[in-house]
C-alpha cells in the first residue's frame, strides 16, 4: 500500500496528530470565541488560580493541600490524614469511582475538556500564548512552511513564556510535594544547601515544559488512560459533542445549496480542535468535549443565516432523532450509591480519631525489682502516637486498670504536634502479682477534649 500523508488518512486507525510512518503532525490550532469558550475561560480561571495558589495556602497554621510522601501524609483543608486513616478514607475512593460513572453517563468526557489540568493550562494558557506571540493558526502554518528570521525569534519568544508559565506549575507542584518551607529554603534563600526543592522544581519544570511545549495533546490521545476508561464507559444517553449528519449532509462548499444540507465544509471544526480530529467522522476516542468545534460551527452558521446547533452538546440518541433520557437505571443507581457513600463517608470523618496510638512492648527480657518491699516487674513499651487533629496535643499515658503501676517518660505530658507522629520509650513498673506470667490490659492517652485506647500486653520476669 501506498504511504498516504496528509487529510485522507484513515481516521480510525491513524491518529490526526501524525502521518501513517508515525512523523508527528504538528497542530496549529486555530482559537476561537463564542458562548462555550467564555464558560470555559471563566471555569479555567477559577481551577488555575486554585490549583497554582492551594499548595501555598494554609488553614490555621497547616498547609491546605500538600502531599508529605516521606512523612506518609497528606493534608487537605488544614487537616492530616496518615495510612492509618485508610479505612476512613475508603468510601472517598468509591465516591471518586462511582462518581465518574456517573459524570460520563450524565455529560460524557466533561472532566477531560472542561476539568483536567492538562487541558485547562494547554488550552486557556499555553496555546493561547502561542497565538498572543506567534500570530493566528494561519500565519503560524505559513511561518512553518517558509520559515523567516522574524518567525524564529517570535518562536524563541514563545519558548522563554512557556518557560515561565512551566515554572509557574512547577513552584505550585514543589510546594504541594516539598511544603512550603523547603520551597522558600530551597529556592529563595539557600538552594546549595537544601538541594531537594531545587532539584523537584527543576524536573517538574522540565516535565511540564516537555509535556505543554511539545508534547502537548499527544498526552491525551496516546498516554491518558482516564480518557480511554471515559470513552468505554459513554452511553447512548450521555452528553456527547456530536455533528448532526442527517442536518448537515450531503456537505458542500458554494452558495448554491441546492441538493446540499447545511455543512459548508469550511473545516473550521477541525482547524480548532485541540487534538485534530473531524467531529463529522462520528464519536471519537480523541475528542475531549472541549465544545471549540461547537463555538466554531455555530459562528459558521451564523454567517451563512442557518440555525445553530449543527455541531452540538447532545446524545447519540439524540443525534439519531430519539428523546435522550437523563433519569435512566444507571444514572439513578450511581446517583444512589452516591448519595449513600456520602453519608457514610461524612459519617466516618465525624468518627475519625484526633489520636492514632500504637503500643508494642520492647523485645527486652522484663525484670524483676524490689521497691520498698514491694515486687515489681519492669518493662519497657514503644508508644507510637500519630495526630490525626489540626491541633497539637498534650498527651498524659496511664493504665488505668493497674492503678498501682507506675509509668516512667522523660516528661509528664508527650507533645504530639498537629498531624505529626511522635514515638517515645515508657518505663513501666507494675506489681508482678497482678501481671503473673502476662496481663492483657489496656493503655489510655488522654489529652485535654478527647482520649484513645490500645490493648496491651504485660508479661511476668
Ligand atoms: S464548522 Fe460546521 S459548517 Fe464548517 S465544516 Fe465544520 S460542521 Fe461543516
Ligand atoms: S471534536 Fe470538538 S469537542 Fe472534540 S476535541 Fe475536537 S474540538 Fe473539542
Amino acid at each position: 500500500m501506498p504511504v498516504i500523508d496528509g487529510d485522507d488518512q484513515d481516521f480510525r486507525s491513524v491518529l490526526a496528530t501524525s502521518d501513517r510512518r508515525g512523523r508527528r503532525r504538528w497542530l496549529h490550532v486555530h482559537l476561537t470565541g463564542g458562548v462555550w469558550r467564555r464558560r470555559r475561560a471563566i471555569l479555567s480561571t477559577a481551577l488555575i488560580g486554585f490549583l497554582l495558589w492551594a499548595p501555598f495556602w494554609t488553614m490555621n497554621g497547616h498547609p491546605f493541600a500538600r502531599i508529605d510522601i516521606p512523612g506518609k501524609t497528606v493534608w487537605a483543608a488544614g487537616t492530616p490524614f496518615h495510612a492509618q486513616d485508610l479505612p476512613y478514607l475508603l468510601p472517598l475512593a468509591l465516591i471518586l469511582i462511582i462518581g465518574t460513572a456517573l459524570m460520563v453517563a450524565l455529560v460524557g468526557r466533561f472532566f477531560c475538556g472542561w476539568l483536567c489540568p492538562h487541558s485547562v493550562f494547554l488550552e486557556q494558557v499555553f496555546r493561547p500564548l502561542e497565538r498572543l506571540i506567534q500570530g493566528s493558526s494561519s500565519r503560524r502554518k505559513a511561518e512553518e512552511a517558509k520559515p523567516t528570521s522574524a518567525g524564529r525569534a517570535r518562536v524563541a519568544v514563545t519558548w522563554v513564556a512557556y518557560g515561565i508559565a512551566a515554572g509557574a506549575i512547577a513552584n505550585a507542584l514543589t510546594a504541594l510535594f516539598i511544603g512550603t518551607h523547603a520551597f522558600v529554603a530551597g529556592l529563595v534563600v539557600d538552594p546549595v544547601n537544601h538541594p531537594t526543592a531545587a532539584v523537584f522544581w527543576l524536573v517538574s519544570w522540565v516535565v511540564m515544559l516537555f509535556n505543554f511545549a511539545w508534547f502537548r495533546e499527544q498526552t491525551c490521545t496516546i498516554v491518558c488512560p482516564y480518557g480511554r476508561l471515559q470513552t468505554v464507559m459513554l452511553d447512548p444517553h450521555a452528553l456527547v459533542v456530536g455533528y448532526d449528519p442527517r442536518r448537515g449532509e450531503p456537505r458542500g462548499k458554494g452558495a448554491d445549496r441546492t441538493g446540499k444540507g447545511d455543512c459548508v465544509d469550511c473545516r473550521l471544526c477541525v482547524d480548532v480542535c485541540p487534538t485534530g480530529i473531524d467531529i463529522r467522522n462520528g464519536n471519537q476516542l480523541e475528542c475531549i468535549h472541549c465544545t471549540a468545534c461547537i463555538d466554531a460551527c455555530d459562528g459558521v452558521m451564523a454567517k451563512v443565516k442557518k440555525p445553530a446547533g449543527l455541531i452540538a452538546f447532545t446524545s447519540e440518541v439524540a443525534l439519531g432523532g430519539g428523546q435522550r433520557r437523563t433519569l435512566r437505571p444507571r444514572t439513578i443507581l450511581y446517583g444512589t450509591v452516591m448519595v449513600a457513600l456520602t453519608a457514610i463517608f461524612v459519617v466516618f470523618l465525624t468518627r475519625r480519631p484526633d489520636l492514632h496510638l500504637g503500643v508494642e512492648r520492647n523485645p527486652v527480657t522484663p525484670t524483676a525489682i524490689d521497691q520498698d518491699g514491694t515486687a515489681l516487674v519492669r518493662q519497657a513499651l514503644t508508644v507510637a502516637m500519630t495526630s490525626g487533629s489540626g491541633q497539637d496535643l498534650a498527651v498524659t499515658l496511664s493504665l488505668p486498670d493497674l492503678p498501682d503501676a507506675r509509668l516512667i517518660t522523660q516528661t509528664t505530658t508527650q507533645p504530639v504536634a498537629a498531624g505529626a507522629r511522635s514515638v517515645v520509650t515508657v518505663l513501666v513498673d507494675a506489681p508482678r502479682a497482678a501481671v503473673g506470667s502476662h496481663l492483657r490490659t489496656r493503655l489510655v492517652a488522654s489529652w485535654a477534649g478527647g482520649s484513645r485506647e490500645a490493648p496491651v500486653i504485660l508479661r511476668g520476669p
